[in-house]
């Protein structure tokens, strides 16, 4: 049976809008927007995917349409893509799924959604997410949670966890998502997609509202390893919005080998991944190594004590960036007594429980007294990842293990905050050190389902994760393609 359009991929339905007009499978830009539009509308009840679906864009649907027959190279254009709700779209609101924004309405296009205008791309919806992108499961959005399309008993991953399921629960044919500390990868790898969180600066961060600004990174959410390429071809470059981008050669350029050299961390595989996941990740390998691949156990001492760093780095950078929502210039504001009582009142109300969390954290490791013991020694240890890294990369192209420990967990069960964050123990690292890494789907793992009868099991997805140096993305692609392959051979 022939796909649907929504369930295309980015190169199938760029294919199937380029037929010539005789052809029976050919297909338009409006048919392609109503099949993904009508099934988001159907599923969200249930998923709680998106936000907001966005009523057709007629002016630019005609105008993709218009482009695409001239001859309009931009594989993008007329695809449908889901956008998470911390990412700007002019006239839209974007509400990073707080209380706090919930009405704010964004005055102008992020970087990215310029482009992917410029591109011809459609935009769908905006999808949920944990609030401000603080969480790994979407349990933590104020507009309720995001339910995962493979076993609706369980949760997404977070944050990115709407658009996730936008796209797995095939209601669009990709989606746009935030990375500061895995928000891209866990989601994907939970979800049976391709994340990718690009080198830190090759995206611009303009119109992100803003988490961890040292460590976030806005990349796409898709089916395969080649879409994944083609929206980041798209969103890449420096920009004179956001200083921290990067120019096209800032690192040395990376040759990308036929036959790679994988480097293997297998110190950092210990008793915590669960089993199935660490066959899964074996046997990947094997399956690597027959098709000619090397593999390298390679050592990264520190990457150890990431998770720890990345909890003091980012809610201190976060208490910062959420400053300036108190209740006087962007946001909810609530009205006291006195000024203290409106600051109070405003952030009370405005934040949920886990953004209040990570702020006092993030003051407290800040504080005078206590800056030299946590804020600082966390960011010292960035560098010492950074060169153990560099050290690795002498002797191979990528490196790679497990995106998460498990498959998908269920609602409720790491309700306490140490076992969420333990969410993130491998994804982390690559946000310290800024290089870019990718999930890939490694297959699924058997669980019983309790959204079914008793004995009945689902399939959940579970991710391989790759690490390439800065601006290496093309590695990146290359050895994630190979990873595709055996799983699909
Ligand atoms: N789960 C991580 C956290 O809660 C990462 C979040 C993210 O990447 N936005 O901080």
């Amino acid at each position: 049976m022939s796909k649907k359009p929504n369930e295309m991929t980015i190169t199938e339905a760029a294919r199937a809008l380029r037929l010539p007009a005789c052809r029976q499978a050919r297909l338009t830009v409006r048919e392609l927007w109503d099949a993904c539009a009508n099934t988001a509308k159907e599923k969200n009840p249930e998923l709680n995917a998106y936000l907001e679906i966005f009523d057709a864009d007629e002016i630019a649907i005609i105008s993709a349409q218009e482009r695409i027959d001239a001859g309009e190279e931009s594989l993008l254009c007329g695809i449908p893509l889901a956008v998470k709700d911390n990412i700007l779209i002019e006239g839209k609101i974007a509400s990073a799924a707080s209380k706090m924004l919930e009405n704010y309405r964004a005055t102008y296009d992020a970087t990215v959604i310029a482009k992917l205008k410029a591109a011809g791309a459609l935009f769908i919806g905006r999808t949920n997410m944990d609030e401000f992108a603080m969480g790994s499961s979407t349990e933590h959005s104020a507009f309720g949670m995001t339910k995962n399309p493979h076993d609706t008993s369980r949760v997404p991953g977070g944050s990115s966890g709407g658009s996730a399921a936008a796209v797995a629960g095939d209601t669009v044919i990709a989606a746009l998502g935030s990375d500061t500390g895995g928000s891209i990868r866990q989601p994907a790898a939970l979800t049976g997609l391709v994340g990718l969180k690009p080198t830190y600066g090759a995206v611009s961060r303009s119109g992100l509202i803003a988490m961890g600004s040292s460590l976030d990174q806005i990349g796409p959410l898709t089916k395969t390893v080649e879409d994944a390429r083609i929206v980041y071809e798209t969103i890449k470059g420096s920009d004179p919005m956001d200083s921290t981008t990067i120019p096209e050669d800032l690192y040395p350029a990376c040759e990308v080998h036929q036959k790679l050299r994988i480097g293997i961390p297998r110190h950092l595989l210990n008793e915590s991944v669960t089993a199935e996941v660490q066959s899964a990740f074996d046997e990947t390998l094997t399956k690597l190594e027959s098709a000619g691949h090397t593999l390298v156990d390679i050592e990264l001492p520190t990457s150890s004590h990431a998770l720890a760093a990345y909890y003091v780095i980012m809610p201190a950078e976060a208490s910062t960036n959420l400053a300036r929502l108190d209740g006087m210039r962007y946001g909810h504001a609530a009205r006291g007594e006195t000024l203290l009582a409106d600051y109070l009142q405003s952030r009370t109300e405005g934040f949920g429980e886990e953004t209040r969390r990570r702020i006092l954290l993030g003051t407290f490791v800040l504080s005078s007294g206590y800056i030299d013991a946590y804020y600082r020694k966390a960011d010292a240890s960035r560098a010492v990842l950074r060169r153990e890294y560099a050290q690795a990369f002498a002797q191979v192209d990528v490196i790679a293990f497990p995106t998460t420990l498990a498959p998908a967990f269920k609602f409720g069960e790491k309700s306490d905050p140490i076992s969420m964050y333990l969410e993130d123990i491998f994804t982390v690292t690559a946000n310290l050190t800024g290089m870019p890494a990718i999930s890939v789907p490694m297959g699924a793992v058997e669980r019983p389902s309790t959204s079914l009868g008793t004995g009945e099991t689902k399939q959940l997805p579970i991710g391989f994760h790759i690490t390439a140096p800065h601006q290496a993305e093309n590695v990146l692609f290359a050895a994630a393609a190979e990873v595709e392959k055996v799983h699909s051979s």
